[in-house]
């Protein structure tokens, strides 16, 4: 009998939430505004070179006001080795500065709000509201996204459409674990290029196993 998209999402869900670790985090900064700027400057680069230059940039610019009043051009220079860091550098003094004159230096815990500074996008929002609201969260990035198309949760590219498909199949207070073990999962046995489906322990529930 074919699998409902429920039932894969259930069982995948069980069997990762029982094998990942309890805290999973793969940004290291735990202040609000510190793992912000660290979600911005993410894009297109690995956790482990975020990690490495936000220690830099945050022991010169501890907090927001500090960034918000930075050098662009030695902001650059801190980031240049995340890439594209020309646009980066823009976003984050600009996020950084809409805190300021917006939200009194904090970081908010709303879409709406986290949405309407620069730079973030709902992947960054989803991420401070899951890991610093503690509210449901679906967050998709592209192991998030490649890992739920092929247990065959969703056929969508496009990642809001992904995360609004996903949000129905699990109740709320799962969404933001779901998202860690999956993207877990990803970067570990589900890779983009040779995924380990002989290996897999979500392979039972998987629509595209083996591939
Ligand atoms: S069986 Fe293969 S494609 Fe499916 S989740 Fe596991 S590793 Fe990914």
């Amino acid at each position: 009998m074919e699998l409902t998209k429920e039932s894969r999402a259930e069982q995948t869900f069980l069997i990762l939430d029982r094998i990942s670790p309890a805290q999973i985090t793969f940004l290291t900064q735990k202040d609000p505004f510190r793992l912000l700027i660290s979600v911005i400057m993410s894009a297109q680069t690995t956790d482990r070179q975020v990690n490495e230059v936000a220690e830099v940039l945050f022991s010169r610019y501890p907090t927001a006001r500090d960034l918000a009043e930075a050098d662009i051009e030695t902001v650059k220079s801190i980031i240049r080795s995340t890439g594209y860091f020309n646009a980066k550098a823009k976003h984050i003094i600009n996020a950084a500065r809409d805190l300021v004159e917006h939200f009194d230096s904090t970081v908010p815990l709303r879409m709406e709000e986290l949405t309407s500074l620069s730079g973030v996008g709902r992947k960054t929002a989803s991420v401070i509201i899951g890991q610093i609201a503690r509210k449901p969260a679906i967050i998709v990035d592209t192991h998030f996204g490649r890992v739920v198309r092929r247990i065959g949760l969703t056929e969508q590219e496009d990642p809001e459409r992904i995360e609004r498909e996903v949000a129905l199949l699990l109740p709320p207070e799962r969404h933001y674990r779901f998202s860690m073990i999956v993207n877990l999962h990803g970067r570990q046995v589900c890779h983009a290029k040779k995924p380990k489906c002989e290996a897999c322990p979500v392979a039972p529930f998987c629509a595209s196993y083996p591939l």
